[in-house]
């Protein structure tokens, strides 16, 4: 054990392993999302663990859901990733919205009866955020959206959507935004158009579904409005210092199930009269990513932990310590299911060995949430301006 869980913590991850995720290849073959799945986990009480109880939470927090999320990922990468995606927005509603919202969403996220989304991305807007062209324009108890988002990830059948919108077109970078509850059209549908085109041929996540969204002066009540109007973005990157440890948690746990397959297969897969594993070449390679499994996981408990204590000291640093799990697990991650890819020779390559695909699922989690440059950009801004003796203290 890296870290000294609770005993409670330690029953979250124990039964998050024992969640078994069945038929993978047939949903992630028809690109369906695993409603059945999704509604179990709710039911076993894994989804909204990091809500108060009074919403229908577990009265959690980030370190749990990443036990969660690293068990459901290490037993499918696919499954996992696409319940973890269907809940993980509606955190912004945790984190931001009123009573009476909270009141209104989360209970049907916990129980498993609303998938969420959130959409900040457009087509000339992705790492850069300070400003964007979906514009809600005030009309005093209500606003007038107008604009595009594109790769929404669970557009298709997503219950409500928190949309990234401009509302002062005069502000400066990075001001004048606020983030929107939008709840889906047919549910709430009032004046003005939502339509959603899926967009396919994605490289893996395809139990998920990707979409564009476009507003016509549709009409979002007043009420619908997170937080405060003017910090959209502050709102968005509080989100993303949480729900980038939990991206990194998809990818230590889909590393973790090709690790495991990789060293069963070196164990028991003979050639040239003995255990593959024998072979210092193979050897070598399973002992690294062991290792680098490790170092992964070490620094994502760290990270999570970190962002649950949330003390004033750890608030300077937390930006950067998720931003360095957000590219490190990845990557590591990345490395790890190549080199399994090795381990089974040709059987590496076909769909059948489950290796393959968590390849393809991994590799997004380099890319959505911030790109791998963005993560580094945002340390390097750190350790630019940390006071250097705080640093030697927290070294030490
Ligand atoms: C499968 C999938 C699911 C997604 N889900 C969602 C979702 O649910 N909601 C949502 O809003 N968005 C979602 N996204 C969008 C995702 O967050 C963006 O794709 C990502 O932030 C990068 O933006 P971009 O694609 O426009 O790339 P760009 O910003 O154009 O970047 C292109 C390249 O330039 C680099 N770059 C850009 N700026 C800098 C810089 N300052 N310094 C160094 N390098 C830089 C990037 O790192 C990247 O390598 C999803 C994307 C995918 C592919």
């Amino acid at each position: 054990m890296i870290i000294d869980l609770t005993n409670e913590q330690k029953e979250i991850r124990k039964a998050a392993r024992e969640f078994d995720p069945l038929k993978a290849i047939e949903l992630d073959e028809r690109h369906e999302f695993p409603r059945d799945l999704y509604k179990k986990a709710a039911e076993l009480g894994f989804i909204g663990l990091d809500y108060p109880e009074k919403y229908g939470g577990g009265g959690a927090g980030v370190l749990e859901n990443t036990l969660t999320i690293e068990a459901f990922c290490q037993a499918d990468s696919g499954i996992g990733m696409a319940i973890h995606l269907a809940y993980l927005p509606a955190k912004i509603v945790r984190q931001f919205g009123n009573d009476s919202q909270k009141k209104r969403i989360l209970p049907k996220v916990a129980s498993g009866d609303y998938v969420s989304a959130v959409s900040f991305t457009e087509a000339g807007h992705g790492s850069d955020l300070t400003k964007v062209d979906t514009v809600a324009v005030d009309k005093g108890d209500r606003f007038i959206v107008n604009g595009t988002k594109i790769f929404t990830t669970n557009a298709s059948y997503a219950d409500f959507f928190v949309v990234l919108v401009q509302t002062d077109l005069e502000a400066r970078p990075a001001r004048g935004m606020a983030t929107l509850l939008i709840e889906n059209e047919g549910k709430f549908s009032k004046n003005g158009t939502m339509e959603i085109t899926e967009m396919p041929g994605k490289m893996g996540l395809k139990m998920a579904s990707s979409g564009e969204i476009s507003f016509r002066d549709y009409e979002v009540p007043k009420e619908n409005l997170l937080g405060k109007d003017g910090r959209g973005l502050i709102n968005l990157l509080e989100f993303l210092d949480e729900s980038r440890i939990e991206i990194a948690a998809q990818s230590l746990g889909t590393a973790e199930g090709a690790f495991l397959k990789a060293l069963s297969h070196a164990r028991e897969r003979e050639q040239f009269g003995k255990p593959i594993i024998e072979f210092q070449g193979i050897g070598h390679k399973i002992a690294r990513m062991f290792g680098d499994l490790m170092s992964a996981k070490a620094i994502l408990y760290y990270a999570a932990r970190m962002c649950d204590i949330g003390s004033k000291q750890h608030k300077t640093l937390i930006p950067m310590f998720t931003a360095i799990v957000k590219y490190l697990v990845p990557e590591h991650a990345k490395e790890i299911i190549d080199q399994t890819i090795n381990v089974f020779g040709g059987y590496g390559y076909f769909l059948e060995q489950e290796v393959e695909r968590r390849y393809r699922d991994n590799r997004i989690c380099e890319i959505y949430e911030g790109t791998v440059e963005v993560q580094l950009n945002t340390i390097v801004r750190t350790l630019n301006t940390v006071n250097i003796n705080f640093l030697k203290e927290m070294l030490v």
